[in-house]
């Protein structure tokens, strides 16, 4: 991304802390997860759901085999060493403890007595001392144990396989653990950030207030001109909502899964909302569910008639569910699919304030000699720049100082590059010009003034 493109030749000297401190939350992620999933599964199996604690307990262990096999630096960051070592050392423990206990469950036959006796897991321990550091206690392999299980007992073979497969890969690829972007990273959009607050983490958090009337919408479209946010907000709610998030993009489903994304679909609304308070985001939802057509292909058209249905499925029911769609091209989108979405938010091209605090947030890596002035002089010079083409006049800008010195760049030291000033802003601005035309801004309004309910 544009930052990190342009922060390169400085953070390469250092150990990359950024890193490490990303891949710690996900680790954190995981590990809070893993013991939500398995104080479910242990609440059913205390209840005598035997199938549903089994499930929960698959569940909790793909999870702890993702995050055991994940690796952090974590010798630059002190005190996160040893979080790193209790959170290990918590999913090694409770892995232990849940194989066994899922084995048991599957052999032995419904009325004995000892599964009718699950032992305590002790989900308490977390942030507690950990006896070891293991590197990665769990190879890859043996996931099929977790989910794909044996079918052991029940041996209602085919389906059973299958749905654990679908489920492996709703783990695996559609649940986003812990996005790291947050609400501080997006500049302006203060309307939009306040939208989401109302209609999806307030909800989320006081289920017991947004009830009857008050009832939260369930479905919620994020549209505007390409490059100014809409997916950095999506990830942002995600991390800002404590909502388990489902990312989907068009491209996952339509061409990996094609032909059978519609059972993906059915799966991940399932498993959503086995963990609810849930998010399920769809990326670019106009290409698939776009317009229905004569010439379309028979597996698209199961895939948006079973999203329908599902949609209903949360639409109706009591699930804490939303789903959030974001596109660039919402004239595009199947009517069906558009009422349902019934929040419509315009993600708008960035106003002078936004674009300043924008350029402000991009510059404030780098070195560089800008006065006050100079800032107001490239934020007024901007005026139908998006976040991203801003990003990418940062970056352009940012380069000249090193292609100033020619062929000596590859002996220079790194302090002596001059900061950049804002004769390198008004060289990149003849070359990084504005991405959204005027007919496409126009499109927009045409299309807001019709079916938008927030601008
Ligand atoms: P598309 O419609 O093409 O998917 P999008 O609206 O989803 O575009 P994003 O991917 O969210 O756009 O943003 C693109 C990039 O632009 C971001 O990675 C970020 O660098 C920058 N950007 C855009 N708007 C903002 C903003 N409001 N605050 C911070 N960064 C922004
Ligand atoms: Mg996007």
């Amino acid at each position: 991304s544009a930052s990190q493109d342009s922060e390169t030749p400085r953070s390469s000297a250092q150990p990359d802390s950024r890193a490490s401190s990303s891949e710690l939350e996900k680790l954190r992620g995981y590990h809070d997860l893993a013991k939500d999933a398995l104080e479910r599964a242990y609440r059913k199996d205390v209840e005598g759901s035997i199938a549903e604690a089994i499930k929960l307990y698959r569940l909790g262990l793909s999870i702890i085999y993702e995050g055991l096999s994940i690796t952090v630096q974590a010798t630059g960051l002190g005190a996160a060493f040893h979080k790193v070592a209790a959170w290990r050392g918590d999913m090694n423990n409770w892995q232990q403890h849940v194989l066994e206990r899922v084995r048991d469950l599957e052999t032995m036959p419904a009325d004995s007595p000892t599964v009718r006796a699950p032992q305590r897991i002790t989900l308490q321990r977390a942030y507690s001392h950990s006896p070891r550091l293991q590197s990665s206690a769990v190879p890859p392999q043996s996931h099929g144990v977790a989910s794909a299980g044996r079918t052991g007992a029940a041996g209602s073979g085919v389906i059973a396989k299958e749905e654990a497969r679908l489920r492996e890969v709703i783990e695996g690829e559609v649940l986003d653990r812990r996005p790291s972007i947050r609400w501080k990273d997006i500049a302006g959009l203060a309307g939009a950030k306040q939208a989401l607050q109302e209609m999806v983490i307030l909800p989320a958090q006081r289920a017991d207030l947004f009830q009857g009337l008050r009832a939260p919408a369930r479905g919620l479209l994020l549209y505007g001109p390409p490059g100014n946010g809409k997916t950095m907000l999506a990830k942002a709610l995600a991390s800002e909502a404590r909502a388990t998030f489902f990312n989907i993009s068009a491209s996952s489903l339509t061409s990996k899964w094609h032909g059978e994304a519609e059972k993906l679909v059915r799966m991940l609304f399932k498993v959503a909302a086995e963990m609810q308070p849930a998010i399920i985001f769809i990326d670019e939802i106009d290409s698939i569910l776009s317009e229905r057509s004569a010439g379309e292909h028979e597996a698209s058209r199961r895939l948006k008639t079973q999203f329908l249905v599902e949609f209903d499925g949360v639409a109706n029911g009591s699930e804490r569910m939303v789903v959030v769609g974001a596109t660039n091209r919402p004239q595009e989108l199947d009517d069906a699919v558009r009422r349902r979405l019934v929040k419509r938010i315009y993600i708008s091209m960035p106003d002078a304030g936004t674009r300043r605090a924008l350029l402000q947030h991009l510059l404030s890596g780098q070195p560089s000699r800008l006065s006050k002035a100079d800032v107001e002089r490239i934020v007024a010079a901007t005026n139908n720049y998006s976040g991203s083409d801003l990003a990418a006049l940062c970056r352009e800008a940012a380069i000249i100082p090193i292609r100033d010195l020619g062929p000596a760049v590859s002996c220079v030291p790194a302090e002596s590059i001059r900061p950049m000033d804002v004769g390198d802003f008004e060289v990149a601005l003849r070359s990084i010009r504005p991405s959204v035309s005027r007919e496409q801004l126009a499109a927009f309004a045409d299309w807001t003034a019709q079916y938008g309910t927030l601008s």
